[in-house]
């Protein structure tokens, strides 16, 4: 179900991805369990944001008789943001193994809070099947916005994102650059602070992610 206030937004509010949730946000929680849980929670996440995926009718043969089934159609594409995007796209890949992969790479400029490619690496015809952009975290939605801008450049029409806390702020931001592209969370924060960090968040991603900090 979408959220009350922001229409182009879905928070899963379920026990298990809120429990992994409380975890992941300790400070106390090292690099290693923090990868492990971006994991899980990326692929839990997966079964609701892959709902309204394309399907198409096939005929197959059970060893008692012949019978109509579903499988996906499309040819879809996973583009993490470079780095945090990688644990939660190996999460989602975990279940939809067939999935291509592209990579963005993008920082965030810490003096303007602009982001700037350093990475684009992306499949061709990104317009054959469903693309999924993955960044766990949607800040001012600056970078987010520019990933978007440039897979639609390559060609994606059936674009969604998946991050793991999302600020109001980045969730505007996308409602008003990119209305169509629905945005799943774990959890909508209040603000970001004067840096440009969600609030009450979790920290740098990236850093917690592979103890860069
Ligand atoms: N990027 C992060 O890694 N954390 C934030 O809080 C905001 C942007």
């Amino acid at each position: 179900m979408t959220h009350p206030d922001h229409p182009n937004l879905v928070v899963f509010e379920h026990p298990l991805i809120q429990h992994k949730l409380s975890y992941i946000r300790e400070s106390t929680t090292s690099y290693r369990p923090f990868r492990a849980l971006l994991y899980q929670i990326a692929g839990l996440m997966v079964f609701e944001v892959t709902r309204s995926f394309p399907v198409s009718r096939v005929e197959i043969q059970t060893p008692l008789t012949r019978t109509e089934a579903f499988r996906l159609s499309g040819t879809i594409t996973v583009v993490p943001v470079l780095r945090s995007g990688l644990a939660m796209a190996e999460g989602i890949l975990e279940m939809m193994p067939e999935a291509r992969v592209g990579h963005l790479g993008l920082v965030r400029d810490e003096r303007t809070l602009q982001p700037v490619t350093y990475l684009k690496k992306l499949p061709r015809h990104l317009e054959e099947g469903p693309v999924v952009l993955v960044d766990p975290m949607l800040a001012t939605g600056g970078s987010a916005s520019s990933a978007i801008s440039m897979l639609r450049d390559h060609g994606a029409r059936d674009l969604r994102m998946i991050c793991l806390v999302a600020a109001p702020e980045g969730v505007r931001r996308l409602a008003a650059d990119h209305p169509d592209v629905r945005i799943y969370a774990a959890a909508l924060d209040q603000r970001l602070n004067e840096h440009g960090y969600i609030v009450p968040g979790l920290g740098d991603a990236g850093d917690r992610m592979y103890g860069t900090t």
